[in-house]
């Protein structure tokens, strides 16, 4: 294997090297390195983010430096501050024992003065954003005439950030003789026409194949309803409970409240996006990548050039419209040698973008059921009892306590000890996940009706037998309650205290709000959804006749405009007092000590006054 040793750098770079801990060179610094070394012609390098594609610049610039000269000699663009300071740092960590080496960064949104004091400096390596770069230029602060060196980093998201013109401008005061170097995550047509335009005959270097991901990130998806994204997440998040990773959204307004929503849930979340001013947004990413918030929720454009290594997760909250994007997204994970996962949570209707990724992944994205409540349950029980068996006990400081904690529990059992201790983190977060709804894209049946597909959902209700349900009195009651112009209703199943209805999951959220405002001959139905496993159900029975049909025959149910009129003569069905869906007591804590907060129970509903136990599902 390579060394950093057997590459032919000047002696203070291979030692800043090995002081990094960098001892062998990652595959873009391995073909970089070297030719640079040899070649001063132009070079188009393809390599994603993470691959270690700033040393593979940075370490032949710095060798080709002449410090004796007190001028610009390279200039490095990038598209974002964050980037521009990242790049900075590393300069600096590779020039650690090249003491008169020096280096400024010019970027937008800080105090011009200053970066104009460190250009006057006289620093030989200037990184900047194109747009502070030419103002600065523009203002004679900073002169390129005498580069030799012009570094184009991430010239795909310059491109895509609208600073074609700048780049072009910036050309125009550099001199001809230049090398330019172009580094970019993908081959976009803008890429290559700004190739075309300014470099010459250039070689190329591309890191694995540029069009695929790498090998180390695996990739997986989900599949649940475009409404139910936001449990998915939850799930996936509780599912994780060491995750620290990206959210990708597609808007800033999306991204804020989804980071706003998980925050009120209980999780270490924040949100990251162009319309935070620059000091929230470097609070924002200090607290990320200390890891005090494990979930970043970003657009693509807010997370470039957030540099974070050891990120555990990238999730697409949507497919980007350009497989590359999600190329380039996943790329954030794995690096360094290091394994990632890159999910998915798509909709049906995100199918055939999924399909496009995977062509140019040239690799399955697998399909990965959303963990149920149970799984979730289980998992989060490991993970506390394992934080339980490696937390570092201070001895000496309970020492003084302990007597009287051992008499206090010492009428207890071991197993009596761990089962109560046990419950103390769980029972709440058991009733959380406790009937919590399959949240998988529901099963399909064709309706014998119209032969269009019905997706069915299972909703429980908490009144049965013993409450005077009949199918028939059910239906005409869902009749009643005016929920949709025509809904289809699938198997119903009556227990003694609780009946098993399946609806047309298309108007779930208006059914739920029906059922919670109604109540059943004084009975609050307190709704809930039931996970798609049916071996619970208290009677099993096959599909309704449907009404009006007069034929009898088993067949789906449909509710229609023509049957209004026979529900006001149903005197049973009271008004809820609650006028909200009961979803779940909001009051109703997260389990403390786990690492995320509440479940799946983001709705605003409140438990009505009868009710003593909350019903757990999924909002
Ligand atoms: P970059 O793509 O330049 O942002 O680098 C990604 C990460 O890989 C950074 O944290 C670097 O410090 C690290 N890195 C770069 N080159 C090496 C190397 N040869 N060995 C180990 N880590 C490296």
């Amino acid at each position: 294997m390579l060394k950093f040793t057997d590459i032919t750098l000047p002696e203070p770079l291979l030692r800043a090297a090995a002081h990094l801990n960098y001892i062998s060179p990652t595959p873009i610094q391995a073909s970089t390195i070297p030719w640079l070394l040899e070649n001063d012609g132009d070079l188009i390098a393809l390599a994603q983010t993470g691959t270690g594609k700033t040393a593979a610049f940075g370490f032949p610039v710095l060798s080709q430096t002449d410090i004796e000269k007190p001028w610009v000699q390279t200039l490095i663009l990038c598209p974002t501050r964050e980037l521009c300071l990242q790049i900075t740092n590393d300069f600096t960590d590779y020039a650690r024992f090249m003491p008169r080496l020096k280096t400024a960064a010019v970027y937008g949104g800080a105090s011009i003065q200053k970066q104009k004091d460190a250009l006057k400096a006289g620093p030989q390596t200037v990184v900047g954003t194109p747009g502070r770069v030419l103002d600065m230029i523009k203002q004679g602060a900073l002169k390129i005439e005498q580069i030799s060196r012009l570094v184009l980093d991430e010239a795909d998201e310059m491109l895509n950030m609208g600073f074609k013109d700048d780049l072009f401008e910036i050309m125009g005061h550099a001199p001809e003789d230049k090398q330019i170097l172009l580094f970019s995550a993908t081959t976009t047509r803008e890429v290559t026409k700004l190739a075309n335009t300014f470099l010459r005959e250039p070689h190329r270097i591309s890191e694995g194949n540029e069009q695929q991901g790498a090998e180390n990130i695996q990739h997986f998806f989900y599949r649940v309803h475009a409404r139910d994204k936001y449990l998915a997440l939850k799930r996936i998040a509780d599912m994780n409970p060491r995750i620290y990773g990206i959210v990708f959204c597609r808007t800033r307004i999306e991204t804020q409240e989804i980071a706003t929503k998980l925050q009120n849930d209980g999780y270490n979340a924040d949100a990251l996006h162009g319309d935070l001013s620059q000091g929230q947004r470097e609070l924002v990413m200090n607290r990320f990548r200390s890891k005090y918030v494990q979930l970043l929720i970003a657009t693509d454009v807010a997370a470039r050039g957030l540099d974070v290594d050891d990120l555990s997760h990238i999730i697409n909250y949507h497919l980007p419209t350009e497989p590359d994007v999600y190329i380039h997204r996943s790329g954030r994970t794995g690096r360094a040698g290091k394994s990632g996962v890159s999910i998915s949570i798509i909709h049906p209707r995100e199918s055939a973008a999924l399909k496009a990724v995977e062509k140019r992944l040239n690799r399955e994205i697998v399909y990965l059921p959303v963990p149920t409540g149970r799984e979730i349950c289980e998992k989060q029980l490991f993970n506390f009892i394992d934080t339980v068996e490696r937390v570092e006990v201070a001895t000496e400081e309970i020492e003084s306590f302990l007597p009287n904690v051992y008499k206090k529990l010492g009428w207890m059992s071991r197993e009596d000890l761990i089962q109560r201790f046990v419950s103390v983190e769980f029972n709440r977060f058991l009733s959380y996940y406790k009937e919590s709804a399959d949240l998988n894209q529901a099963t399909q049946r064709h309706s014998p009706r119209d032969d269009q597909k019905v997706v069915f959902k299972t909703f429980r209700l908490a009144v049965g037998r013993r409450n005077g349900v009949t199918k028939r009195g059910l239906m005409t009651f869902i009749n009643r309650l005016k929920i949709a112009p025509s809904i289809e209703i699938g198997n119903i199943s009556i227990g003694e205290g609780h009946t098993l209805i399946e609806l047309d999951s298309a108007h779930e959220s208006r059914i739920m709000k029906a059922f919670a405002r109604n109540n059943f001959n004084d009975e609050p139905l307190s709704p809930s959804l039931q996970a798609s496993s049916r071996d619970d159900s208290p009677e099993r029975e096959g599909k309704y006749s449907r009404k009006g049909s007069g034929s009898g025959r088993e067949d789906s149910y449909s509710r229609s405009q023509g049957d209004k009129a026979r529900g006001s003569r149903d005197r049973k069905f009271s008004k809820n007092s609650s006028d909200k869906p009961y979803i779940r007591s909001a009051k109703t804590k997260a389990p403390k000590g786990i690492t995320t907060g509440k479940r799946d129970y983001s709705g605003p509903g409140k438990a009505p006054a009868k009710r003593k136990k909350t019903s757990a599902q999924d909002a």
